[in-house]
């Protein structure tokens, strides 16, 4: 099952990645991706809540960046349109209802709806990725072995 390997680091910590791309495993890949946190995840439509951003920088040979990008811009169209099909089937399944709970009616339907994109997202997820938490950060690879290699080069300093 292809599910990603995730590597938690203090956001102090600013990561070391492996001279290899993320993508395709290529050495010295001479180029980098610029990726942010998760601006555009789906919890992010839920709690509207975007908190400081965070943003580091990959390697990823050339092919492989702009096919993580198109990636990225597929995911938010994904998310979008998937939001808004959602509010539209929420409006129309809760037009009977005026009451005080029509909100969050309206959340759960567009929860509904977005569920299949996020266990797309969780069983294909893209080479790489992060989601950042107040002081931790995640970062989560496709790759397992790049993941290993990413975490031993990481290796927190000895404080445990
Ligand atoms: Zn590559």
């Amino acid at each position: 099952m292809p599910v990603s390997t995730d590597v938690k680091l203090p956001k102090s910590h600013p990561p070391i990645f492996p001279d290899r791309c993320v993508a395709c495993r290529a050495k010295s890949p001479g180029s980098i991706y610029r990726a942010g946190t998760n601006a555009i995840g789906w919890w992010t439509w839920v709690f509207m809540a975007f908190g400081r951003r965070h943003t580091v920088e990959v390697p990823a040979c050339k092919p492989c960046r702009g096919q993580m990008g198109r990636q990225r811009w597929l995911q938010l169209s994904v998310n979008v349109v998937v939001i808004a099909v959602g509010v539209v089937l929420a409006g129309s399944l809760l037009e009977w209802y005026q009451g005080p709970f029509k909100r969050w009616l309206t959340l759960g339907v567009v929860l509904v709806c977005l569920l299949p994109v996020f266990l797309w997202e969780i069983f294909f997820p893209r080479p790489f990725d992060m989601t950042a938490f107040s002081d931790e950060v995640d970062y989560e690879f496709r790759d397992a072995d790049y993941a290993a290699e990413f975490a031993t080069l990481n290796q927190p300093p000895a404080e445990e």
